[in-house]
């Protein structure tokens, strides 16, 4: 029965996130001081900028979708991240999925954040060869995680995951990164004395194949809104623990929102003036 339950709660919560959201149809950046508005899961931003597609460092994933705008800070922090990969020789380019919307805002499908150009998925494989156009398009995710989720697959990960992991967690710019809970723990458990990055890496659902990362509010940003910083400590004790606990009654994945909160007012005029402009 409870299963039953789940798997309808499931099919509704697909069916509300598929609808099509207004921000789909913005297809050039907001023109503007860059400038990103509101929260990671309910925000927007003004003067996104395009990461370059060609670069020798990195590829963008699935180049068809435009999903590769953001906050100037987020592409300096994917080029600086690319660079010191291919700099300490961990792999030959950086795999970087999705990033923003061109004026960020609510995607339809696949996620709740990356709404304000801050946040960016980047895969956890790093290969040692460029991947072709069509492998660009269609990738295929490699999934580090073992099938029953508790720990990390051993034949697809290398000390290089954690080295990937751990550069981004040490920059400046990123506040959170989001792994699965296996993936974490692993990370508890090779990371020795060096542990200040730790508090970073937070468990969360899914994130088997990429890690999520997410800068700061950046100094030209006032209405953006910063989340509470993560607890202190290195989030490897019973934080973690709990993640691996049969799931309680009624709680089988990720909290759905249904209705979306109402937008930063900022936001709200932005597509206000789109509608009007179509
Ligand atoms: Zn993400």
């Amino acid at each position: 029965m409870r299963q039953w339950i789940v798997g309808l709660l499931a099919l509704a919560s697909v069916q509300a996130l598929a609808a099509p959201t207004p921000w789909q149809s913005i297809d050039h950046p907001v023109p503007g001081a860059s400038q990103a508005i509101g929260e990671f899961a309910n925000g927007c931003i003004v003067g996104a900028r395009p990461l370059q597609l060609q670069a020798a460092s990195y590829q963008v994933l699935r180049p068809d979708q435009r999903r590769y705008y953001g906050h100037p800070d987020l592409l300096l922090f994917i080029i600086r991240l690319s660079n010191q990969i291919r700099h300490l020789e961990l792999g030959d380019v950086l795999l970087v999925g999705d990033m923003a919307m061109p004026a960020g805002g609510r995607f339809s499908t696949g996620h709740a954040s990356h709404q304000s150009g801050l946040d960016v998925d980047i895969w956890l494989q790093l290969p040692r060869q460029r991947w072709s156009a069509q492998q660009l398009l269609k990738p295929q995710p490699l999934d580090v995680v073992a099938a029953n989720g508790r720990d990390i697959n051993a034949a697809a990960w290398q000390p290089q995951t954690a080295m990937l992991i751990k550069l981004a967690a040490e920059d400046s710019e990123v506040t959170r990164i989001f792994v699965s809970p296996a993936i974490k723990k692993q990370l508890c458990r090779v990371a020795g004395d060096d542990r200040g990055w730790l508090h970073k890496v937070r468990p969360w659902f899914g994130h088997r194949a990429h890690m999520h990362v997410r800068l700061r509010c950046p100094a030209d940003s006032p209405e953006c809104r910063e989340q509470t910083p993560p607890p202190p400590g290195d989030g490897c004790g019973a934080e973690l623990d709990s993640w691996f606990l049969p799931p309680k009654p009624g709680a089988g994945g990720p909290p759905v929102k249904k209705t979306p909160p109402p937008l930063p007012p900022s936001c709200q005029a932005l597509l206000d003036r789109h509608l009007v402009s179509q």
